[in-house]
């Protein structure tokens, strides 16, 4: 029989981190910067934030960081995350290309977020704090918050995207069944909710607010700690797991990757597969091509400018150099929550600005006609943010058909999608719209990018 699951044992698991910057060429990543001096973020001003720990894994350039045994322990609950070969899509698309995915949906909560969750959860429960605070949008980073909380008997606050709040039900009662307080943004709990809602009763939210709304919070409690869904360098680190795992399960399926594809929002599941193939590259491996794919709705990497922006919309935080449609951008509505991103990870954008990775855009209509088809092929209903890498990868298979090339293509699924079933809903109705931000819409938000650091 041919194998289509290609698993590692627990004691196979990763005992370290992967850290990119180590094996970076060129000048250093650029530095944060603090949103008033303009000068270099100190330790001393991310400590008010984020763990010690944490901090040093932030500017970290050690190639090797050690995982905790409690967050490993962890892990184990459902890592290693299976591969598998995709032969009933290969078969489906008649394409000489060999496709792997490497699964997150397995996690307790649904998708890769606990991987970064639980290390911040015991980073911040070791500096003493008592509880988490942090914003959602479609619910997963929410989800996954909740779930690291409850393991280590801290509580957790999340300030939840008010549309999603309502259209997302199933995602508050899980956040609640692991004990956390979910509260739809805006809210009367925050000054910044208040005088927000004031102007407008009715104002939907946006992970902005939230993430103003959960800032406030922070800051009046010393007990509580923030933490952080993505983009980040220590969120990129601690999903390399995911990468490091897919190297030894393509060694137990005799093959390399040719391409990488994996979906981008913050950046974190695509950094989290990609970074350890892209680490071997860069230190004399094997070629791989990466590809990021990301909304047309939201085009990041493929229309936004390099520059230093604030990743929050309240420029309450530091200013990150970075692909950025401009702090304002208000992506058009589309099901893919998780990749209404202005911006993108530095790491992520430092590696296509270098040429490491590539970026592609692509509409959701056809991001869910291509989860559509691997649901029927290979049993499993991604989540929308993830139908966008399959689409990438199918397209790229169907090149290998036209081309009659045979190549090895590995992409992200970065989550199932149990609690969006009605967008495929929608999409079976015929209603899911494609819409594009304009060129005015584009100019307008980039203009409001600082000009800081430039030239
Ligand atoms: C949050 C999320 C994403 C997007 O976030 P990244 O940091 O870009 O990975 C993608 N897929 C799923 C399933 C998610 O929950």
């Amino acid at each position: 029989m041919d194998r289509t699951r290609f698993s590692l044992g627990e004691n196979d698991a990763p005992t370290t981190w992967y850290n990119l910057a180590a094996d970076l060429p060129g000048a250093p990543l650029a530095p944060a910067l603090n949103p008033k001096t303009h000068q270099p973020l100190t330790r001393a001003e991310m400590a008010h934030t984020m763990p010690e720990p944490l901090i040093e894994q932030e500017l970290s350039a050690e190639r090797e960081i050690e995982i905790p045994d409690a967050v490993r322990e962890l892990y184990a609950l459902w890592r290693p995350s299976p591969l598998f070969r995709a032969r009933r899509l290969e078969r489906a698309l008649g394409t000489p290309a060999r496709i792997y995915y490497k699964y997150e949906g397995g996690a307790p909560t649904g998708s890769h977020k606990p991987n970064t969750a639980i290390p911040q959860a015991y980073y911040n429960k070791l500096a003493g704090k008592t509880g988490l605070v942090t914003e959602t949008g479609a619910g997963q980073w929410g989800s996954a918050t909740a779930l690291a909380a409850s393991f280590f008997g801290m509580t957790a606050k999340v300030y939840m995207v008010k549309v999603s709040f309502e259209q997302k039900p199933y995602r508050r009662a899980l956040m609640e069944t692991y004990g956390a307080r979910c509260t739809p943004s805006p809210s009367t709990e925050t000054e910044v909710g208040r005088k927000i809602l004031a102007d407008d009763p009715d104002c939907p939210g946006s992970l902005g607010i939230a993430t103003s709304e959960a800032l406030e919070a922070f800051a009046q409690d010393p007990d509580l700690g923030y933490v952080l869904g993505s983009a980040a360098n220590h969120v990129l680190l601690h999903q390399t797991v995911i990468g490091q795992e897919a190297i030894r399960q393509m060694e137990l399926a005799e093959d390399y990757p040719d391409i990488v594809v994996g979906c981008s929002g913050g950046g974190s599941n695509l950094a989290g597969l990609s970074f350890p193939f892209l680490g071997e590259r860069l230190r004399g491996g094997r070629d791989v091509r990466v590809i990021a794919v990301e909304p047309a709705a939201c085009p990041t990497l493929t229309q936004g400018t390099i520059a230093y922006d604030y990743a929050d919309t309240g420029r309450l935080g530091p200013l990150f150099r970075m692909h950025t449609l401009g702090h304002g951008f208000v992506p058009p509505a589309v099901h893919a929550g998780g990749l209404r991103a202005h911006g993108i990870g530095p790491l992520v954008s430092r590696c296509v600005e270098d040429g490491l990775m590539e970026a592609r855009a692509v509409p959701q209509t056809e991001c869910f006609e291509a989860g559509v088809r691997f649901a029927r092929t290979e049993g499993i209903v991604p989540a929308p943010e993830s139908t966008h890498a399959i689409r990438v990868a199918v397209d790229e298979a169907l090149r290998c058909r036209e081309e009659g090339t045979a190549k090895t293509i590995l992409f992200g699924l970065s989550g199932h999608g149990h609690f969006d079933l009605a967008a495929y809903d929608r999409y079976f109705a015929g209603t899911l719209a494609d819409d594009r931000p304009d060129e005015a819409l584009l100019a307008a938000a980039a203009d409001g990018i600082p000009l800081v650091g430039r030239g």
